[in-house]
């Protein structure tokens, strides 16, 4: 669904030109959920900008749903960044002027009544209710934070791209985020999240970790982990509600089921 080969972004600084992005290469299922960590300034941001065709990047290629958006003239980016990419921007983006429920809907592009029930859905789901007709201006930042959630979810792309998307959230809506994304997953949508935490690890199927731009691990799946509530094959099943599978909903956030190689492989 998603790929990159040999990605390098520079920007220029009085220093001299710096690689945010250097050599980075990897590619996402679909239907796949793909946590990318990383310290602050390892490159986080600017990778998930590349990938949903806002930033050209310097050299290497970017492929979304096989084709490459820098190919495209910037109408026909847009457009396509339109249908297949919601994205959920660490800094929100939401429009000044207009209430939650206005926000959400202005990401769709056609709003009938199916698609006007289902952003009352996201509202209720992602606690939003009793602000769904305030102004951004009046919201917190973890109100905001839904919002850019919700806009992304209403418009059913095929692909997510969340840029600390549970950053300024409390464990309880946090959950609600994650548990949002997973049920958006089993519907068959492929998920990107950045974050520099570890609690997205919990909820996805690999993890990448960046380092001063360059990728520092693929941690996969421990298959040597012990099975049980625990183990990846529960969460996993969990997730995708498998009948007869176990599996507590209660304390994943603290679990860390990944297996870091020592080397680096390529996923
Ligand atoms: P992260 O999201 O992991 O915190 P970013 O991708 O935002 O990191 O940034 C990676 C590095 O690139 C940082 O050192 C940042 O200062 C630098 N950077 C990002 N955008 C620019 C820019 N427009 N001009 C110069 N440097 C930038
Ligand atoms: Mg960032």
């Amino acid at each position: 669904m998603v790929s990159c080969e040999h990605l390098v972004r520079t920007f220029a600084t009085r220093a001299g030109p710096f690689a945010a992005l250097d050599d980075v290469s990897f590619r996402v299922a679909r239907g796949e959920f793909l946590a990318v960590q990383g310290p602050s300034g390892s490159g986080k941001s600017t990778l998930l900008l590349a990938l949903g065709g806002m930033l050209r990047p310097s050299s290497g290629t970017v492929a979304v749903d096989g084709q490459d958006p820098y190919a495209m003239s910037s109408a026909a980016r847009a457009r396509f960044r339109a249908a297949k990419i919601g994205f959920v921007f660490q800094l929100f983006h939401l429009v000044p002027y207009l209430d939650v429920r206005r926000n959400i809907l202005a990401g769709l592009p056609l709003v009938d009544a199916a698609a006007r029930d289902r952003v009352e859905e996201l509202i209720a789901e992602l606690g939003l209710a009793p602000r769904a007709g305030a102004a951004p201006a009046t919201l917190s930042a973890g109100e905001r934070q839904r919002v850019a959630l919700a806009r992304a979810l209403a418009k059913q792309p095929p692909l997510i791209l969340a840029d600390e998307p549970t950053g300024n959230l409390d464990p309880d809506n946090a959950a609600a985020v994650f548990r949002r994304l997973a049920a958006y997953q089993r519907a068959g949508g492929t998920v990107i999240v950045v974050t520099h935490g570890t609690d997205a690890a919990a909820h996805a199927d690999r993890v990448l970790r960046l380092r001063a731009g360059s990728v520092e691990g693929v941690a996969t799946e421990d298959a040597g982990g012990e099975r049980g509530a625990a183990s990846p094959e529960s969460r996993r099943s969990e997730r995708r509600a498998s009948p007869g599978t176990p599996g507590p909903d209660a304390g994943v956030f603290a679990r860390r089921p990944f297996h870091f190689p020592s080397s680096p492989s390529p996923c």
